[in-house]
């Protein structure tokens, strides 16, 4: 018996067991291990709204570096700076303007360096300017309560994978009563466009030019949500590990001027290149004392409880533990629930609509090759979390979201989500809709039965609203498809004059050709294929429309999925979407 997470009349989703044999073949859970031994020499103390640190030993001496924003232009976003190091007494208040340090303790006696450490403090001078906007709104509109708005997002995991390797969790959010969305399915293909979609509402095109994140300036000029919200009055925030690749970094020019109120990426530049790192398959996970996530967690748990009693939006993204080794996040099961309690304690749940989510799932590796690892790379997970008063207030936004739990859903649907929780007390037909998805709206408001991937934005090589039916590799058609995929590929390089810096590529082997079939067993003309090529035996997934009388097919290169990793094999270029296909010719083979 077949289970799905949608079964709607234009829309099967199947909802794969996690546990099946070929998958607990290759997944070993790992424990949470201590970044580095021994305790920590320094502790920070928050009372009053101030900060202050406390040294856990005697006969010590400290000090600290305060880590500034340094970068000009293009490398505004790239560059940190550190003050020299002074030293501080026991119990020592960090001054207002101090928003990130690094940390020294020495021994007494002979100078020894003993422990370095990091931390960041979200200080109230920050947002001077959105106090005054806040006060104006608040005198017109005093009656409304405004929920806070607060984005846990962990990069690279699917509703399986996070069943599979954070049980604790998947339990945790079950027994509280969150809002899972068991439709929901990536739109695009890796983080950028996903994130853009849910906050901009753009599509993958859309962004790209409206956003121009090649050029300096460019993405400060995109209309972002958080802009939305600090429009209205909200503090803003935003922090997410791993500088060299994230989102809005990696081969993009960053933002010239922090895009929110309070931004980690000064922080995270200064600790990963300072601090000691330990890596795992090739992310640093270990930095200095701590996971590299938990910079970023202890940063939103700092935002939330000093801004407790305002209104606020922060967005904490992490990439280390999940994107490249599927079996980490179980590292940190445990460790998010204890997270999870921190702001239960600190009263955010009271206050805030918390989605705990991700962009998609693994794109590569053992796990995408098995036979569910197309559903793994297009189903993230979606949870919503809303305050009690908020259920209480609107008895119906909580039934709708319960009813869209087994509707098809895209990451436009946040967004039109998101929009409405600025204005909630408007109706659906006078709502913004997401330029990138005119069908999207409010997950507040039920969503159309008969909706399909079209309707929801999402392109159909990503859509997981199909079935399939086997095609023999020897079949000629097979052969046929898997080459003329080939030679699109290499025509596609040629024509960003490539080849030559990249190698062509022959077609090595068929892995697998399927048939699509569409919900009601309507048939189709599209096939999904997977490919291997050489040099560098690179593995593809591509979904082509195939056409019996001319014998040939259509199909957009970009939107071929590369099921290798290809990071090594296409340093010679800096094109984000070529790169995928690009082996290089000076990279040996
Ligand atoms: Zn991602």
């Amino acid at each position: 018996m077949r289970n799905f997470f949608v079964d709607t009349s234009k829309c099967r989703m199947p909802a794969p067991d996690p546990f099946t044999p070929d998958v607990l073949m290759i997944y070993r859970g790992v424990p949470y291990e201590q970044c580095e031994s021994g305790k920590d020499l320094i502790k920070v103390n928050f009372k009053d709204g101030i900060y202050s640190l406390h040294m856990s030993e005697a006969n010590l001496t400290c000090c600290y570096k305060q880590i500034l924003r340094s970068g000009v232009g293009a490398n505004a976003d790239m560059e940190y700076k550190l003050l020299p190091c002074s030293n501080f007494h026991q119990d020592f208040d960090v001054p207002r303007h101090v928003d990130a340090i690094i940390t020294e303790c020495r021994r007494l006696s002979d100078k020894k360096l003993l422990q370095q450490d990091a931390f960041s403090f979200v200080q109230p001078a920050k947002h001077a300017d959105n106090l005054t906007a806040m006060n104006d709104s608040s005198s017109s509109e005093s009656t409304k309560r405004r929920p806070s708005v607060l984005l846990w997002g962990i990069d690279s995991l699917s509703r399986m994978n996070f069943q599979r390797t954070m049980p604790l969790m998947f339990k945790y959010l079950k027994e509280e009563n969150w809002f899972e969305l068991q439709g929901y399915n990536k739109m695009a293909d890796n983080t950028f466009p996903n994130l853009m979609a849910l906050l901009t509402g753009l599509n993958s095109s859309g962004s790209i030019s409206a956003c121009q994140p090649m050029n300096v300036g460019g993405l400060d000029a995109c209309p972002m949500l958080w802009k939305d919200y600090k429009n209205k009055g909200y503090i803003t925030a935003y922090g997410e590990d791993w500088s060299k690749y994230s989102t809005f970094d990696y081969m993009f020019k960053g933002f010239k001027d922090p895009p929110t109120d309070y931004y980690a990426r000064p922080l995270i530049l200064a600790v990963e290149k300072e601090l000691k790192k330990r890596y795992d398959m090739a992310l640093p996970y270990c930095v200095g004392r701590r996971h590299f996530a938990e910079y970023i967690y202890d940063f939103a748990l700092q935002f939330t409880e000093f801004y407790k009693n305002q209104s606020t939006f922060g967005m904490f993204w992490t990439n280390t533990f999940s994107h490249n080794n599927f079996a980490l996040p179980s590292s940190m099961d445990a460790k998010i629930i204890e997270y999870m309690r921190s702001l239960q304690g600190s009263g955010a749940f009271e206050e805030s609509i918390i989605l705990f989510f991700s962009d998609h799932g693994m794109r590569f590796g053992k796990l995408r090759g098995l036979e569910s690892g197309f559903l793994e790379e297009r189903m993230p997970i979606m949870y919503i979390w809303l305050p009690h008063w908020l259920r209480q207030k609107y008895p119906e936004f909580v039934h709708n979201l319960q009813l869209n739990r087994n509707r098809l859903t895209s990451p436009y649907d946040i967004y039109a989500t998101l929009k409405h929780i600025l204005e909630l007390e408007t109706p659906l037909a006078v709502l913004p809709r997401p330029e990138g998805c005119p069908n999207c709206h409010s997950l507040f408001y039920e969503l159309d039965e008969s909706r399909d991937c079209s309707d929801a934005g999402i392109d159909e090589h990503w859509c997981t609203c199909v079935d399939f039916e086997n095609v023999p590799k020897t079949d000629s058609k097979a052969k046929l498809i898997a080459q003329q995929l080939v030679e699109a590929t290499n025509n596609y390089l040629a024509a960003k004059k490539l080849i030559g810096i990249c190698h062509i590529q022959r077609l090595s082997n068929i892995e697998s050709v399927q048939k699509k079939i569409l919900t009601n067993s309507r048939q189709s003309n599209s096939y999904l294929v997977r490919y291997e090529t050489e040099p560098a035996k690179a593995l593809f997934e591509a979904t082509v429309q195939w056409y019996d009388i001319s014998q040939n097919i259509t199909i957009s290169v970009p939107s071929i999925s590369r099921m290798t990793s290809y990071n090594e094999h296409s340093m010679c270029i800096n094109d984000k979407v070529a790169k995928k296909f690009c082996i290089c010719a000076n990279q040996g083979s």
